[in-house]
Order: C-alpha cells, then structure tokens, then sequence
C-alpha cells in the first residue's frame, strides 16, 4: 500500500529536516554529531507530528490584564520510546513537552519465531487520557512499531501517534495495516528493506550509531 499524500503519514519536507537528515545518513558523521542531528531532527518533526493536538480555552493574567488563551487539553501527552534507539527521540521530545510522562518498551526478535518479545515495559498511568506519541527512529519492518502500539493499546490509550526519522513503504503498510488509526510522521521516506531488513538507503544500525557500539 502507497500512503504517501494520505492523511495518515506525514513525511516532513522541511528543508532543515532534508538538511539534517543528509548529514545523518552520512558514514563520517561521528556519534556525537549523529545524536545532536536525531535530537534536533525530531524537535521539527515532532513539532508537525502534535501540531494537532487538542487545546482548551483559559485566561492567563499578564503583568497588564487578563486574557483569554488556549493551552493543550487533559493531562500531559506521554511519550513512549523503544529502546534503546528511541531514548534519543524521548530526550529530544522531553524538551518541549517538559510535563510529559514518558513510558519504555524494550524488546528483542526471537531468533527462531522473529517474532518481537517484551524484555521491559513499563507505562505512565491514566494512558486512557492522554495522547501518546511512541517514537521509534527507524520505521523498518514496522514490526517492533506495531507490537509498541499494540501494547500501547492494551495500557488503555485510543489517540496515538508514532514518529520516526526514516520510514520506509513495508514499514508504513505494516503499522497502517495493524493499526489503521494511528498517524504517522517521519522525517525521511525511504525507498525499501534490504535483505537484512535494513532501510535502503537509510542510515545503518541507528542504534548502534547513536551509541558508537556495532
Ligand atoms: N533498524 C536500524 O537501526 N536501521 C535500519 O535500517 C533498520 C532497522
């Protein structure tokens, strides 16, 4: 399935994010730059990823009158990231959303099943009421995307989003044919998986690039 146009992917055309994202994809770009690049690549994208977000109206007092404003509705939208590589999108969200909750979720494939299996997870409370942004750099196989939502879900959540700094088509048709209702936003689409479920072009192991481990 081709989402690209669809109201559900979000594919940032941003030139600073097109900039950026060069810079990540390139195998000189030490670990230092590639963490700095991750974290200030999804700041924009995360800011079109909740541009969305639902606001109630208040009044703030000013040092001159009390006026009217908005300001985000409910409790604070929690960020759920897949570890490890996803800690880096969460810092990075961390700043604008100072308030939020953040839940964890590692997992790892079975090597004889390859089907993703919980190591770690652990959620904020009332995730019924909140917004829930799950990021995870690398929208590959969707599949460890797919099972984060899906335990998203089974913590009570219905308005969820994910963001990933590259994304590929197997990778989008795997999230959207699981979980239909869930945006997508990322930074960079890509072309296609290798045969080792890389994304073609990519940028590598991401996790492995943003931590200097291969
Ligand atoms: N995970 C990564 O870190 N990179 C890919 O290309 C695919 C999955």
């Amino acid at each position: 399935m081709d989402d690209s146009g669809s109201p559900r992917l979000n594919v940032i055309g941003h030139p600073l994010v097109q900039h950026k994202l060069t810079l990540l994809r390139d195998k000189d770009t030490h670990s230092g730059d590639f963490r700095r690049l991750c974290r200030e690549i999804t700041l924009l994208a995360a800011y079109e990823a909740l541009s969305d977000l639902p606001l109630v109206h208040t009044t703030v007092e000013t040092p001159l009158v009390r006026t009217d404003a908005r300001r985000l509705a409910g409790p604070a939208p929690a960020i759920v990231g897949i570890l490890r590589a996803g800690l880096v999108m969460v810092d990075a969200i961390l700043e604008l959303l100072p308030q939020s909750p953040v839940g964890h979720l590692g997992m790892y494939r079975d090597p004889a099943t390859h089907e993703p299996v919980d190591y770690y997870a652990k959620f904020p409370d009332s995730m019924e009421l909140r917004e829930v942004l799950v990021v995870d750099p690398m929208l590959a196989t969707g599949g460890s995307s797919v099972h984060a939502i899906d335990a998203v879900k089974a913590s009570g959540a219905t308005n969820i989003r994910l963001l990933s700094i590259v994304g590929c088509p197997e990778g989008v048709a795997a999230v959207h044919g699981a979980h239909p209702d869930v945006v997508i936003t990322v930074a960079g689409m890509d072309e296609r998986l290798n045969d080792h479920a890389y994304i073609l072009p990519g940028l590598g192991d991401a996790g492995d690039r943003i931590y200097g481990t291969r």
